[in-house]
Protein backbone atom coordinates (compact mmCIF):
# COMPACT_ATOMS: atom_id res chain seq x y z
CA UNK A 1 0.00 0.00 0.00
CA UNK A 2 1.23 3.22 -0.87
CA UNK A 3 1.57 6.22 1.71
CA UNK A 4 -0.57 8.70 0.59
CA UNK A 5 -1.70 9.39 -2.91
CA UNK A 6 -0.27 11.78 -5.62
CA UNK A 7 -3.25 12.23 -7.71
CA UNK A 8 -5.66 15.08 -7.09
CA UNK A 9 -8.36 14.50 -4.71
CA UNK A 10 -11.68 13.51 -5.97
CA UNK A 11 -14.97 13.72 -3.86
CA UNK A 12 -17.70 10.83 -4.06
CA UNK A 13 -21.49 11.70 -4.14
CA UNK A 14 -23.04 10.94 -1.23
CA UNK A 15 -25.55 8.73 -1.48
CA UNK A 16 -27.73 9.91 0.81
CA UNK A 17 -31.65 9.20 -0.40
CA UNK A 18 -30.51 5.77 0.24
CA UNK A 19 -31.78 4.44 3.45
CA UNK A 20 -28.79 2.41 4.34
CA UNK A 21 -27.18 5.63 4.77
CA UNK A 22 -29.13 6.10 7.98
CA UNK A 23 -27.88 2.61 8.62
CA UNK A 24 -26.63 3.71 12.69
CA UNK A 25 -24.44 0.39 12.43
CA UNK A 26 -23.33 1.10 9.09
CA UNK A 27 -22.29 4.75 10.07
CA UNK A 28 -20.88 3.20 13.36
CA UNK A 29 -18.34 0.96 11.33
CA UNK A 30 -17.13 3.42 8.96
CA UNK A 31 -16.40 6.15 11.70
CA UNK A 32 -14.50 3.10 13.44
CA UNK A 33 -12.47 2.57 10.04
CA UNK A 34 -11.74 6.24 9.91
CA UNK A 35 -10.75 7.27 13.03
CA UNK A 36 -8.46 4.30 12.93
CA UNK A 37 -6.60 5.77 10.43
CA UNK A 38 -6.65 9.24 12.03
CA UNK A 39 -5.05 7.92 15.07
CA UNK A 40 -2.33 6.06 13.25
CA UNK A 41 -1.79 9.77 11.75
CA UNK A 42 -2.87 12.27 13.30
CA UNK A 43 -1.75 15.09 11.11
CA UNK A 44 -5.22 16.90 11.76
CA UNK A 45 -3.97 17.90 15.53
CA UNK A 46 -4.24 21.56 14.98
CA UNK A 47 -6.53 21.91 12.88
CA UNK A 48 -10.24 22.10 14.68
CA UNK A 49 -10.86 20.35 18.14
CA UNK A 50 -12.51 17.26 16.57
CA UNK A 51 -9.37 15.88 16.25
CA UNK A 52 -8.48 16.35 19.93
CA UNK A 53 -11.57 15.30 20.83
CA UNK A 54 -10.84 12.03 19.02
CA UNK A 55 -7.37 11.76 19.93
CA UNK A 56 -8.23 12.60 23.96
CA UNK A 57 -10.87 9.60 23.74
CA UNK A 58 -8.14 6.82 22.50
CA UNK A 59 -5.74 8.32 24.77
CA UNK A 60 -7.34 7.62 27.38
CA UNK A 61 -9.45 4.12 26.74
CA UNK A 62 -8.42 1.25 28.29
CA UNK A 63 -7.12 -0.46 25.03
CA UNK A 64 -5.26 2.79 23.92
CA UNK A 65 -7.26 2.32 20.43
CA UNK A 66 -10.27 2.74 18.76
CA UNK A 67 -11.71 -0.24 19.88
CA UNK A 68 -11.69 0.90 23.17
CA UNK A 69 -13.84 4.04 22.69
CA UNK A 70 -17.08 3.60 23.65
CA UNK A 71 -19.04 3.97 20.37
CA UNK A 72 -21.32 6.49 22.58
CA UNK A 73 -18.57 8.66 22.71
CA UNK A 74 -17.99 9.31 18.80
CA UNK A 75 -20.94 11.76 18.65
CA UNK A 76 -18.27 14.08 21.34
CA UNK A 77 -16.23 13.94 18.09
CA UNK A 78 -19.19 14.72 15.62
CA UNK A 79 -20.47 17.28 17.58
CA UNK A 80 -16.85 19.39 17.16
CA UNK A 81 -17.36 19.41 13.66
CA UNK A 82 -18.45 22.24 11.72
CA UNK A 83 -17.50 21.22 8.28
CA UNK A 84 -15.22 23.69 7.25
CA UNK A 85 -13.26 21.37 4.43
CA UNK A 86 -9.90 21.69 5.63
CA UNK A 87 -8.90 18.43 6.56
CA UNK A 88 -10.40 17.39 3.32
CA UNK A 89 -8.70 19.64 1.10
CA UNK A 90 -5.73 20.78 2.96
CA UNK A 91 -4.26 17.88 4.57
CA UNK A 92 -5.30 14.42 4.14
CA UNK A 93 -3.15 12.17 1.98
CA UNK A 94 -5.18 9.53 2.20
CA UNK A 95 -8.29 10.86 0.38
CA UNK A 96 -9.85 9.59 -2.83
CA UNK A 97 -8.50 7.99 -5.05
CA UNK A 98 -6.38 6.77 -2.35
CA UNK A 99 -7.81 2.91 -1.30
CA UNK A 100 -8.52 3.97 1.91
CA UNK A 101 -11.17 6.18 0.94
CA UNK A 102 -10.66 8.76 3.88
CA UNK A 103 -12.74 11.52 3.38
CA UNK A 104 -13.39 12.89 7.52
CA UNK A 105 -15.76 15.63 7.03
CA UNK A 106 -18.60 12.93 5.08
CA UNK A 107 -18.75 11.09 7.39
CA UNK A 108 -19.48 13.59 9.92
CA UNK A 109 -22.14 15.05 7.62
CA UNK A 110 -23.57 11.13 7.93
CA UNK A 111 -23.44 10.74 11.58
CA UNK A 112 -24.70 14.20 11.88
CA UNK A 113 -27.81 13.68 9.17
CA UNK A 114 -28.70 9.87 11.46
CA UNK A 115 -28.60 12.26 14.63
CA UNK A 116 -31.53 14.64 12.79
CA UNK A 117 -33.72 11.92 11.83
CA UNK A 118 -33.96 9.98 14.89
CA UNK A 119 -34.67 13.61 16.13
CA UNK A 120 -32.43 14.11 18.61
CA UNK A 121 -31.17 18.01 17.30
CA UNK A 122 -32.12 20.76 19.71
CA UNK A 123 -34.74 23.61 19.25
CA UNK A 124 -31.79 25.89 19.33
CA UNK A 125 -30.43 24.60 16.55
CA UNK A 126 -33.11 24.34 14.50
CA UNK A 127 -33.77 27.57 14.98
CA UNK A 128 -30.32 29.06 14.18
CA UNK A 129 -29.97 27.35 10.77
CA UNK A 130 -33.01 28.96 10.01
CA UNK A 131 -31.17 32.05 8.70
CA UNK A 132 -34.31 33.08 5.98
CA UNK A 133 -37.32 32.47 8.49
CA UNK A 134 -35.37 33.97 11.33
CA UNK A 135 -34.27 37.21 8.88
CA UNK A 136 -37.86 37.61 7.41
CA UNK A 137 -38.90 38.35 10.81
CA UNK A 138 -36.01 40.33 12.29
CA UNK A 139 -35.54 42.80 9.48
CA UNK A 140 -39.01 44.02 10.33
CA UNK A 141 -38.05 47.16 10.39
CA UNK A 142 -39.69 47.82 14.18
CA UNK A 143 -38.97 44.37 15.01
CA UNK A 144 -35.26 44.60 13.43
CA UNK A 145 -34.89 47.69 16.09
CA UNK A 146 -36.03 45.89 18.99
CA UNK A 147 -33.80 42.43 18.12
CA UNK A 148 -30.88 44.54 18.03
CA UNK A 149 -31.11 46.62 21.06
CA UNK A 150 -32.00 43.07 22.89
CA UNK A 151 -28.67 41.31 21.30
CA UNK A 152 -26.59 44.71 23.10
CA UNK A 153 -28.22 44.44 26.16
CA UNK A 154 -26.24 42.11 28.64
CA UNK A 155 -29.58 41.08 30.97
CA UNK A 156 -31.45 40.52 27.59
CA UNK A 157 -28.47 38.31 26.29
CA UNK A 158 -28.17 36.07 29.99
CA UNK A 159 -31.72 35.50 29.15
CA UNK A 160 -31.18 34.61 25.65
CA UNK A 161 -28.27 32.60 26.83
CA UNK A 162 -30.38 30.41 28.96
CA UNK A 163 -33.34 29.62 27.20
CA UNK A 164 -31.40 29.59 23.92
CA UNK A 165 -27.86 28.36 24.63
CA UNK A 166 -27.21 31.22 22.56
CA UNK A 167 -23.60 32.52 24.53
CA UNK A 168 -24.42 36.09 25.87
CA UNK A 169 -20.55 37.40 24.79
CA UNK A 170 -20.95 36.34 21.13
CA UNK A 171 -21.26 39.45 19.05
CA UNK A 172 -24.46 38.85 16.65
CA UNK A 173 -24.69 40.74 13.62
CA UNK A 174 -27.11 43.19 13.39
CA UNK A 175 -30.82 43.13 11.62
CA UNK A 176 -30.76 45.82 9.03
CA UNK A 177 -33.52 47.90 9.00
CA UNK A 178 -33.82 47.83 5.05
CA UNK A 179 -33.08 44.34 2.99
CA UNK A 180 -30.74 44.52 -0.11
CA UNK A 181 -32.83 43.11 -2.40
CA UNK A 182 -36.05 45.64 -2.03
CA UNK A 183 -33.13 48.57 -1.99
CA UNK A 184 -31.11 47.00 -4.67
CA UNK A 185 -30.17 49.55 -7.01
CA UNK A 186 -31.13 48.78 -10.76
CA UNK A 187 -28.00 47.92 -13.28
CA UNK A 188 -27.70 50.60 -16.01
CA UNK A 189 -27.93 49.74 -19.76
CA UNK A 190 -24.06 48.33 -20.30
CA UNK A 191 -23.39 46.96 -23.04
CA UNK A 192 -22.30 42.81 -23.01
CA UNK A 193 -18.27 42.30 -22.98
CA UNK A 194 -17.70 38.48 -22.93
CA UNK A 195 -14.60 37.66 -21.71
CA UNK A 196 -12.49 34.40 -22.49
CA UNK A 197 -13.02 33.10 -18.97
CA UNK A 198 -15.77 35.70 -17.64
CA UNK A 199 -19.62 36.32 -19.12
CA UNK A 200 -20.45 39.87 -19.25
CA UNK A 201 -23.14 40.18 -17.28
CA UNK A 202 -24.06 39.28 -13.73
CA UNK A 203 -26.74 37.37 -11.85
CA UNK A 204 -26.72 37.84 -7.90
CA UNK A 205 -27.99 35.69 -5.39
CA UNK A 206 -27.82 38.06 -2.65
CA UNK A 207 -27.48 35.55 -0.07
CA UNK A 208 -29.40 35.72 3.59
CA UNK A 209 -26.69 37.54 5.43
CA UNK A 210 -26.41 39.80 2.44
CA UNK A 211 -29.81 40.66 2.57
CA UNK A 212 -30.78 40.80 6.00
CA UNK A 213 -27.32 41.66 8.51
CA UNK A 214 -25.06 43.46 5.91
CA UNK A 215 -26.67 44.65 2.43
CA UNK A 216 -23.98 47.34 2.65
CA UNK A 217 -21.70 44.52 1.22
CA UNK A 218 -24.11 43.81 -2.17
CA UNK A 219 -24.30 47.51 -2.45
CA UNK A 220 -20.67 47.50 -2.88
CA UNK A 221 -20.21 44.31 -5.09
CA UNK A 222 -22.96 46.20 -7.78
CA UNK A 223 -21.20 49.57 -7.26
CA UNK A 224 -18.02 47.53 -8.56
CA UNK A 225 -19.93 45.65 -11.28
CA UNK A 226 -21.26 48.98 -12.34
CA UNK A 227 -17.91 50.77 -12.29
CA UNK A 228 -16.76 48.08 -14.38
CA UNK A 229 -19.85 48.53 -16.81
CA UNK A 230 -20.96 44.83 -16.16
CA UNK A 231 -24.89 44.53 -16.04
CA UNK A 232 -26.09 42.55 -13.65
CA UNK A 233 -29.50 41.47 -12.16
CA UNK A 234 -30.57 40.34 -9.04
CA UNK A 235 -31.60 36.30 -8.97
CA UNK A 236 -35.69 36.90 -9.22
CA UNK A 237 -36.33 34.38 -6.33
CA UNK A 238 -34.08 33.65 -3.80
CA UNK A 239 -33.97 31.18 -0.03
CA UNK A 240 -31.66 30.27 2.05
CA UNK A 241 -28.54 28.30 -0.10
CA UNK A 242 -29.24 25.31 2.27
CA UNK A 243 -25.51 25.42 4.23
CA UNK A 244 -26.35 25.87 7.84
CA UNK A 245 -29.16 22.70 7.16
CA UNK A 246 -27.00 20.68 6.01
CA UNK A 247 -23.90 21.37 8.74
CA UNK A 248 -27.45 20.44 11.30
CA UNK A 249 -27.56 17.51 9.01
CA UNK A 250 -30.65 18.18 7.65
CA UNK A 251 -30.71 17.14 4.34
CA UNK A 252 -34.37 17.05 3.39
CA UNK A 253 -34.49 21.19 4.24
CA UNK A 254 -31.14 21.40 1.76
CA UNK A 255 -33.57 19.44 -0.71
CA UNK A 256 -36.50 21.68 -0.08
CA UNK A 257 -34.40 25.34 -0.49
CA UNK A 258 -32.71 23.61 -3.43
CA UNK A 259 -35.80 23.17 -5.01
CA UNK A 260 -36.64 26.49 -4.86
CA UNK A 261 -33.49 27.82 -5.87
CA UNK A 262 -32.10 25.60 -8.52
CA UNK A 263 -34.61 26.95 -11.19
CA UNK A 264 -34.35 30.41 -11.08
CA UNK A 265 -30.44 30.01 -10.83
CA UNK A 266 -30.19 27.09 -13.74
CA UNK A 267 -32.45 29.37 -16.46
CA UNK A 268 -29.74 31.97 -15.30
CA UNK A 269 -26.78 29.97 -15.94
CA UNK A 270 -28.39 29.10 -19.44
CA UNK A 271 -28.99 32.36 -20.56
CA UNK A 272 -25.60 33.47 -20.27
CA UNK A 273 -25.25 34.75 -16.99
CA UNK A 274 -21.96 34.51 -14.11
CA UNK A 275 -23.57 34.16 -10.98
CA UNK A 276 -21.98 35.85 -8.16
CA UNK A 277 -22.78 34.73 -4.35
CA UNK A 278 -20.95 36.96 -2.10
CA UNK A 279 -20.91 34.63 1.09
CA UNK A 280 -18.22 31.94 0.43
CA UNK A 281 -20.17 28.92 2.18
CA UNK A 282 -22.97 29.95 0.09
CA UNK A 283 -20.86 29.85 -3.01
CA UNK A 284 -19.36 26.49 -1.69
CA UNK A 285 -22.71 25.36 -1.01
CA UNK A 286 -23.67 25.65 -5.15
CA UNK A 287 -20.15 24.50 -6.31
CA UNK A 288 -19.70 21.94 -4.13
CA UNK A 289 -21.94 20.32 -1.80
CA UNK A 290 -25.06 20.56 -3.57
CA UNK A 291 -23.76 18.47 -7.00
CA UNK A 292 -22.15 15.83 -4.26
CA UNK A 293 -25.68 15.68 -3.21
CA UNK A 294 -27.57 15.60 -6.29
CA UNK A 295 -24.93 14.63 -9.02
CA UNK A 296 -27.34 13.72 -11.87
CA UNK A 297 -29.17 16.87 -11.74
CA UNK A 298 -28.49 19.10 -15.21
CA UNK A 299 -30.14 22.10 -13.57
CA UNK A 300 -27.49 21.69 -10.51
CA UNK A 301 -24.67 21.18 -13.15
CA UNK A 302 -25.50 24.70 -14.81
CA UNK A 303 -25.24 26.41 -11.64
CA UNK A 304 -21.94 25.07 -10.61
CA UNK A 305 -20.50 25.86 -14.06
CA UNK A 306 -22.12 29.35 -14.05
CA UNK A 307 -21.30 29.76 -10.22
CA UNK A 308 -18.32 32.23 -8.99
CA UNK A 309 -16.69 34.05 -5.85
CA UNK A 310 -16.93 37.55 -6.41
CA UNK A 311 -13.21 38.06 -6.52
CA UNK A 312 -12.63 35.15 -8.29
CA UNK A 313 -14.79 36.72 -11.36
CA UNK A 314 -12.97 39.83 -11.15
CA UNK A 315 -9.88 38.65 -11.40
CA UNK A 316 -10.91 36.36 -14.20
CA UNK A 317 -12.04 39.54 -15.61
CA UNK A 318 -8.66 41.19 -15.14
CA UNK A 319 -6.85 38.49 -17.51
CA UNK A 320 -9.52 39.06 -20.15
CA UNK A 321 -8.22 42.54 -20.16
CA UNK A 322 -11.73 44.24 -19.05
CA UNK A 323 -11.33 44.82 -15.38
CA UNK A 324 -10.77 48.67 -14.90
CA UNK A 325 -7.76 49.77 -12.37
CA UNK A 326 -8.28 52.96 -12.37
CA UNK A 327 -7.80 53.06 -8.43
CA UNK A 328 -8.18 56.76 -6.42
CA UNK A 329 -7.68 55.44 -3.01
CA UNK A 330 -4.63 54.20 -1.03
CA UNK A 331 -5.93 51.40 1.45
CA UNK A 332 -2.84 50.97 3.55
CA UNK A 333 -2.27 48.28 5.56
CA UNK A 334 -4.94 45.73 5.44
CA UNK A 335 -4.68 42.60 7.47
CA UNK A 336 -7.22 39.76 5.43
CA UNK A 337 -8.16 36.48 6.40
CA UNK A 338 -9.33 33.92 3.99
CA UNK A 339 -11.85 32.21 4.86
CA UNK A 340 -12.09 27.85 5.02
CA UNK A 341 -14.78 27.88 2.43
CA UNK A 342 -13.00 30.01 -0.11
CA UNK A 343 -9.66 27.86 0.45
CA UNK A 344 -11.39 24.89 -0.31
CA UNK A 345 -12.95 25.87 -3.81
CA UNK A 346 -9.33 25.89 -5.08
CA UNK A 347 -9.39 29.15 -6.81
CA UNK A 348 -6.09 30.36 -5.16
CA UNK A 349 -6.15 33.69 -3.47
CA UNK A 350 -7.77 35.54 -5.90
CA UNK A 351 -8.88 38.49 -3.31
CA UNK A 352 -5.58 39.46 -2.01
CA UNK A 353 -4.39 39.10 -5.67
CA UNK A 354 -7.07 41.99 -6.30
CA UNK A 355 -6.66 43.75 -3.16
CA UNK A 356 -2.98 43.74 -4.32
CA UNK A 357 -3.34 45.72 -7.49
CA UNK A 358 -4.47 48.68 -5.48
CA UNK A 359 -1.50 51.30 -5.12
CA UNK A 360 -0.68 51.89 -1.75
CA UNK A 361 -2.04 48.98 -0.23
CA UNK A 362 -0.21 46.31 2.04
CA UNK A 363 -2.07 43.20 2.20
CA UNK A 364 -1.35 40.78 4.60
CA UNK A 365 -2.68 37.44 4.42
CA UNK A 366 -3.89 35.06 7.17
CA UNK A 367 -4.48 31.58 6.22
CA UNK A 368 -6.00 29.31 9.05
CA UNK A 369 -9.39 28.97 10.39
CA UNK A 370 -10.65 31.55 12.56
CA UNK A 371 -12.86 29.07 14.20
CA UNK A 372 -16.44 30.47 13.78
CA UNK A 373 -18.56 28.80 11.43
CA UNK A 374 -21.86 29.83 10.67
CA UNK A 375 -23.70 29.02 13.66
CA UNK A 376 -21.37 26.89 15.79
CA UNK A 377 -19.05 29.79 17.42
CA UNK A 378 -22.63 31.58 18.36
CA UNK A 379 -24.07 28.35 20.56
CA UNK A 380 -22.68 28.10 24.56
CA UNK A 381 -20.80 25.01 24.56
CA UNK A 382 -18.83 26.14 21.44
CA UNK A 383 -17.90 29.66 22.05
CA UNK A 384 -14.65 29.45 23.95
CA UNK A 385 -13.06 26.63 21.77
CA UNK A 386 -14.47 29.15 18.94
CA UNK A 387 -12.66 31.98 20.45
CA UNK A 388 -9.20 29.45 20.90
CA UNK A 389 -9.69 27.91 17.52
CA UNK A 390 -9.54 31.42 16.64
CA UNK A 391 -6.35 33.34 18.69
CA UNK A 392 -3.84 32.34 16.18
CA UNK A 393 -5.68 33.89 13.74
CA UNK A 394 -6.17 36.99 16.32
CA UNK A 395 -2.36 37.67 17.15
CA UNK A 396 -1.61 37.62 13.12
CA UNK A 397 -3.78 39.74 12.15
CA UNK A 398 -3.02 42.31 15.07
CA UNK A 399 0.82 41.77 14.31
CA UNK A 400 0.62 43.92 10.90
CA UNK A 401 -0.98 47.00 12.53
CA UNK A 402 -3.87 47.41 10.25
CA UNK A 403 -5.74 49.97 8.78
CA UNK A 404 -8.09 47.41 7.93
CA UNK A 405 -9.23 44.18 9.11
CA UNK A 406 -10.82 42.15 6.48
CA UNK A 407 -12.33 38.79 5.62
CA UNK A 408 -14.39 37.18 2.93
CA UNK A 409 -16.63 35.87 5.04
CA UNK A 410 -18.10 38.45 6.90
CA UNK A 411 -18.90 36.34 9.91
CA UNK A 412 -15.57 35.20 10.29
CA UNK A 413 -14.67 39.37 10.08
CA UNK A 414 -17.00 40.16 13.10
CA UNK A 415 -15.69 37.16 15.12
CA UNK A 416 -11.87 37.97 14.46
CA UNK A 417 -12.84 41.88 15.51
CA UNK A 418 -14.42 40.47 18.42
CA UNK A 419 -10.88 38.41 19.47
CA UNK A 420 -8.79 40.49 18.72
CA UNK A 421 -10.34 43.56 21.19
CA UNK A 422 -7.76 46.31 22.19
CA UNK A 423 -5.33 44.42 20.01
CA UNK A 424 -7.09 45.83 16.50
CA UNK A 425 -6.48 49.45 18.00
CA UNK A 426 -8.21 52.05 15.61
CA UNK A 427 -8.59 49.41 12.47
CA UNK A 428 -11.65 49.19 11.07
CA UNK A 429 -13.71 45.94 9.67
CA UNK A 430 -14.58 46.15 5.84
CA UNK A 431 -15.39 43.43 3.73
CA UNK A 432 -13.08 43.18 0.71
CA UNK A 433 -16.02 44.07 -1.68
CA UNK A 434 -16.19 47.28 0.57
CA UNK A 435 -12.17 48.21 0.53
CA UNK A 436 -12.33 47.42 -3.73
CA UNK A 437 -15.23 49.78 -3.99
CA UNK A 438 -13.58 52.72 -1.71
CA UNK A 439 -10.52 52.00 -3.98
CA UNK A 440 -12.27 53.07 -6.59
CA UNK A 441 -13.89 56.03 -5.20
CA UNK A 442 -14.01 59.61 -7.04
S1 LIG B 1 -14.21 19.45 8.44
FE1 LIG B 1 -13.17 21.11 9.57
S2 LIG B 1 -14.13 21.07 11.62
FE2 LIG B 1 -14.60 19.11 10.62
S3 LIG B 1 -12.99 17.73 11.28
FE3 LIG B 1 -12.32 18.60 9.31
S4 LIG B 1 -11.04 20.38 9.91
FE4 LIG B 1 -12.26 19.81 11.71
S1 LIG C 1 -8.21 13.27 8.20
FE1 LIG C 1 -6.46 12.37 7.06
S2 LIG C 1 -4.71 13.72 7.52
FE2 LIG C 1 -6.30 14.17 9.05
S3 LIG C 1 -5.76 12.89 10.82
FE3 LIG C 1 -7.27 11.74 9.55
S4 LIG C 1 -6.02 10.48 8.17
FE4 LIG C 1 -4.66 12.07 9.00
Amino acid sequence: MREGSLEAPTRHPLDWQNESFYDEGAVEKELARIFDICHGCRRCVNLCTAFPTLFDLIDASATLEVDGVAKADYRKVVDQCYLCDMCYMTKCPYVPPHPWNVDFPHVMLRAKAVKFKKGQVAFRDKLLTSTDALGKLAAIPVVAQTVNALNRNSAARSAMQGALGVHKDRELPPYAPRKFRAAAAPSAAFAQKDGANTPGKVALFATCYVNYNEPAMGHDLLAVLAHNEIPYVIVEKEGCCGMPKLELGDLESVARLKAINLPPLAQLARNGYAILTPVPSCTLMFKQEIPLLFPDDPDVQAVQDAMFDPFEYLVLRNRDGLLKKDFTQALGNVSYHIPCHSRVQNMGQKTRELLEMIPGTKVTTVERCAGHDGTWGVKTEYFESSMKIGRPVFRLMADATPDWISSDCPIAARHIRQGMGAQASAAQKAHPLTLLRKAYER
